[in-house]
């Protein structure tokens, strides 16, 4: 077991928001953060004690980042596999090359799950053009055409209802796609499990989360789902973190069908945008949990405190003004979390907002209360 204890080095891939509250979970107990990121300000850059400013795929740049780290994690997993390989053959990288080549790719990861007998919608992989009739077959019609690689927040992805809209879209994409059959679902959870270096294992409760214009909106906690079912859900988010041998956390973010079964869309190796209540929620949020995974600590009590919903402030909230920050502090239980990205672009995830409470409806109303406090 390797136990990396303060006043060691913790080298972070990536420097926006995840970084951030990576680094702010970090510095207080006792480690130095330093962050690779090819923007010297990006958002970690203010709560870390270096960047490196540098592409993912600066030879220098990694090989300095590994002599000056302890370990290394990340808040980013399209790093190139050269660069991985770099970092790994000179300091603890977790989670993994082979966790994140799986996780980056929608087909691995499709393909992994569905081998640990997990079941996801239906799906086909899509790498000619020639191989779309075949998948329409396989997955129906309407289905969602999907990047490989690369996509986001929605992004790289659409819905198709007839072969010819989908060849479109695959040609627009010009790459690796996916197409996966639409799921009637009545709600999207998703679990963060965090695996310590010494194998411990806890999954946080089940966030519930609702998107806008496919981009996270609202998380609430606790999920709006039967016990049995939360039961299943975390059972299921162990066993894959497990089978993938994650160093670190692991988001699984999962549909709940409206005949209660439960099928995984997609795995993050990191901490995750439905997690960020957890620091306020829970005793020990995901960032603090993520560095006592990666650092081989034991982990933390994450038993939740109370109810609570997280709301995400975009750009487009800054599109007539700077938004009226006051006004969210003059609601008592709003905590404010701001980026600090200088640009506010519309769909950009700037911020955010917690509030607990005794039910998830007295959160969520009071979250949302807060975000149109913003724009008053
Ligand atoms: P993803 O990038 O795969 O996380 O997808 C973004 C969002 O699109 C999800 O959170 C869902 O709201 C929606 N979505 C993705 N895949 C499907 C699907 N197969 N069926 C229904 N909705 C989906």
């Amino acid at each position: 077991m390797s136990l990396i204890l303060p006043g060691s080095s913790i080298g972070i891939l990536g420097g926006g928001q995840l970084a951030r509250m990576l680094s702010l979970a970090a510095t207080p107990m006792g480690y130095k953060v330093i962050v690779l990121d090819p923007d010297p300000n990006c958002p970690a850059a203010s709560v870390c004690d270096e960047v490196i400013a540098a592409k993912f795929d600066d030879v220098i740049a990694l090989e300095k980042l590994a002599s000056l780290c302890d370990v290394v994690t990340l808040e980013f997993e399209n790093v190139p596999a050269s660069g991985l390989a770099i970092l790994e053959a000179k300091v603890p990288l977790r989670p993994s090359a082979k966790v994140l080549e799986i996780a980056r790719n929608r087909i691995l990861e499709k393909q992994f799950l569905n081998d640990i007998g997990v079941e996801t919608a239906p799906w086909a992989a899509v790498r000619v053009m020639d191989d779309l009739e075949p998948a329409i077959g396989l997955v129906g019609l309407p289905a969602i055409l999907k990047i490989a690689t690369m996509g986001y927040d929605g992004k790289g992805q659409t819905k198709v209802t007839t072969l010819e809209e989908a060849q479109a879209a695959f040609s627009r994409f010009g790459m690796d796609c996916v197409l996966e059959g639409l799921v009637a679902f009545n709600l999207e959870i998703s679990v963060i499990v965090a695996r310590s270096s010494r194998g411990e294992v806890r999954a946080f409760v089940p966030f519930e989360n609702a998107h806008a214009n496919g981009i996270l909106d609202v998380t609430t906690i606790p999920a709006n789902i039967a016990e049995p079912l939360t039961r299943v859900a975390e059972k299921m988010a162990l066993e894959i973190a497990a089978k993938l041998e994650v160093i670190g956390l692991l988001t699984i973010e999962m549909f709940v069908t409206k005949d209660a079964s439960v099928l995984v869309n997609e795995l993050a190796p990191r901490p995750h945008n439905s997690g960020h209540l957890t620091i306020e929620a829970c005793p020990t949020s995901q960032f603090e949990q993520a560095i006592r995974a990666v650092c081989g600590l034991k982990l933390g009590n994450i038993t939740p405190h109370n109810s609570g919903a997280m709301v995400n402030l975009l750009g487009d909230l800054w599109q007539n003004a700077v938004p009226n920050w006051n006004a969210a502090f003059e609601l008592p239980n709003t905590h404010l979390h701001l980026y600090g990205k200088l640009e506010a672009r519309a769909g950009r995830k700037m911020g955010h907002i917690t509030v607990l409470g005794e039910s998830v409806q007295e959160a969520r109303d009071a979250a949302l209360k807060a975000r149109e406090a913003l724009n008053s």
